[in-house]
C-alpha cells in the first residue's frame, strides 16, 4: 500500500538513479504527455511531499521544471541498470520511461502525471497539509488543521491530505487501533490528537527505508499489522474478530472492543 513512507521510498530510489544525470531518452505513455521529449534535460533531485512524487529537472535552458506523479493504490518506480531485465511490472502498465547513462526509470501505472515549472508546484501540492515525513513537518499545524473539521470521523479526516499529508489506510487503521479509537469517532470527541498526530508521524518514519511495512514492530508476514487486512482474524491483544466496514470512501479495519464506539457501536456488519 503506497503511503507516505513507501513514497519517500521510492523518491530515494529515483534520486540515487538519476540526480546530477541527463536523460537520453524518454518515453511517455500517458496521453497529456506524449509529445513530452525529455532528451537532454538534467535531473537535479528527487523528492516526496505526502504521497505526491516530484521529480525535478532543468531544461536544456536551465529552467527548473517538475514532472509529478502519484502511485494512488497501485502504482510504482522501479530504477534498472542499463541492459537489466524489468521484472517489476507488466509492460502494459509502463507509463513512462526515462534512460541516463547511469540507470532506466520506468513508471509503472502511475497517476496525476504532470509537468509543470517547479516554480509553481504548489498548483499541484500547495493544497498538502504537513508532510508527517517532510523537513517541514509540523505537528501543531496537523493537529489545528483536524480540528478545523471537528465532525468528521476521525478515520476520514487522518485521510484528507489536506489536513496532513502521507497518512494511508494502513496507517490510519493502525494509529486508531495503537490509541484505542473507533474510526467513527468525531475529530472533537478524539481524546488527545496531538498524540495521535504523534504516533502516525513515528509510524511512518520508523518504516522509511525500508518497503515492508509494519506497525507491530514485526516483519514477518501475516505479522506487520493489527487490525489492518485482518478481518474475522482475532485481536492480537483481546482475540475479539476485527471487523471491516466502509467508512467513507474506504474500508476500515478495527476492534470492536479495544476501540469502544461512543456513544454506540454501528449495526453489525
Ligand atoms: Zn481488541
Amino acid at each position: 500500500m503506497p503511503e507516505g513512507d513507501t513514497v519517500w521510498n521510492t523518491a530515494r530510489v529515483l534520486h540515487r538513479a538519476l540526480a546530477g544525470a541527463r536523460i537520453t531518452s524518454s518515453d511517455f505513455r500517458v496521453p497529456q504527455l506524449a509529445t513530452t521529449d525529455l532528451t537532454g534535460w538534467t535531473v537535479r533531485e528527487s523528492a516526496s511531499r505526502g504521497k505526491h512524487l516530484l521529480l525535478r529537472l532543468s531544461a536544456p535552458d536551465e529552467t527548473p521544471w517538475t514532472l509529478h506523479s502519484h502511485l494512488r493504490m497501485d502504482g510504482a518506480w522501479r530504477a534498472y541498470a542499463p541492459g537489466e531485465r524489468w521484472n517489476g511490472r507488466p509492460a502494459y502498465l509502463i507509463r513512462v520511461v526515462l534512460r541516463s547513462p547511469g540507470a532506466v526509470a520506468v513508471g509503472y501505472h502511475l497517476h496525476e502525471m504532470a509537468l509543470v515549472p517547479t516554480a509553481e508546484e504548489d498548483r499541484l501540492v500547495g493544497h498538502l497539509g504537513p508532510d508527517l515525513l517532510g523537513p517541514d513537518w509540523d505537528a501543531a499545524e496537523a493537529v489545528r488543521r483536524l480540528g478545523d473539521h471537528p465532525e468528521q470521523t476521525i478515520g476520514e479526516a487522518l485521510l484528507d491530505q489536506r489536513n496532513l499529508a502521507g497518512v494511508g489506510n494502513l496507517y490510519k487503521c493502525e494509529v486508531l487501533f495503537l490509541r484505542g479509537v473507533s474510526p467513527w469517532t468525531p475529530v472533537d470527541a478524539v481524546p488527545d490528537l496531538p498524540g495521535m498526530v504523534t504516533l502516525a508521524q513515528r509510524l511512518l518514519a520508523a518504516n522509511r527505508g525500508r518497503w515492508t511495512q509494519s506497525s507491530t514492530g514485526s516483519l514477518h508476514r501475516g505479522q506487520t499489522s493489527y487490525v489492518y487486512g485482518r478481518r474475522a482474524q482475532p485481536c492480537r491483544r483481546c482475540g475479539t474478530a476485527i471487523r471491516k466496514e466502509e467508512l467513507g470512501e474506504r474500508v476500515t479495519y478495527w476492534c470492536p472492543v479495544c476501540q469502544p464506539e461512543r456513544p454506540g457501536p454501528p449495526a453489525p456488519g
